[in-house]
């Protein structure tokens, strides 16, 4: 079962995703303002968090600021404004997902889903050791380590990578990468694949703008040249 906390200061808001989580078998906390959101998101309890940006005591953005220097827990972050700037900070502060109020519970429970079932490790290369450039992927203990150092990656970054690596040198479509790696049916909003190869690259190459191994395809998507 998947623990989800929102955090979240309209009380009508919380109620409705509570009942209707409740019901898909989700067990439930929330918090009303930033300062015992932030709290609570550090306690380690929740699989996922629903992180409103306007709240009391501390915004969404600096709340999901701080947690990130101490959690990689997945996070949707929730506005009523359907601005791009919005969009982009959030994804850029290492919100997972996205979603503007008004959401269908669908939705939200789909995207739900899609963001704690990565936590199982769905996606797995074939092989227990893989390899590319001076890294060396392990799929037991799901890391990627170069030269024997583990490289601190989120989880949605190694099952990029693993994505990747199945991939064989093919071209992947950022549709595909949201579909297999994201989880979503349809499509989101495709810049978060963006914003993950950029970050993901950070972290992996020597000169992110000179990319050696995740190859942007111009017009057609991304591939891993091992
Ligand atoms: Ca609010």
């Amino acid at each position: 079962m998947s623990k989800v906390l929102i955090i979240e200061d309209e009380q009508t808001i919380v109620d409705l995703i509570t009942f209707n989580l409740k019901r898909d078998g989700f067990e439930i906390d929330a918090a009303y303002d930033g300062v015992s959101g932030l709290e609570k998101a550090l306690s380690g309890w929740a699989d996922l968090i629903l992180l409103d940006v306007m709240l009391p005591g501390m915004n969404g953005f600096d709340l999901l600021k701080k947690l990130r220097q101490e959690s990689d827990v997945p996070v949707i972050m929730v506005t009523a404004r359907e601005e791009e700037r919005d969009k982009v900070l959030g994804l850029e502060t290492g919100a997972d997902d996205y979603m503007t109020k008004p959401f269908s519970v669908k939705e939200l429970t789909a995207r739900i889903r899609a963001n704690t079932r990565r936590k199982s490790g769905e996606i797995r290369p074939g092989g227990s050791r893989m390899t590319f450039g001076p890294y060396t992927v392990d799929t037991g203990l799901q890391e990627v380590r170069r030269n024997d150092a583990p490289v601190e990656l989120t989880q949605r970054e190694y099952d990029l990578v693993c994505y990747f690596l199945t991939s064989a040198g093919r071209v992947v479509s950022r549709e595909e990468l949201m579909e297999k790696v994201w989880g979503y049916e349809y499509y989101g909003d495709l810049r978060a694949v963006d914003v993950a190869m950029r970050r993901l690259r950070e972290k992996l190459e020597d000169d992110p703008a000179n990319p050696q191994f995740f190859i942007t395809k111009r017009g057609a998507g991304y591939y891993l040249q091992k």
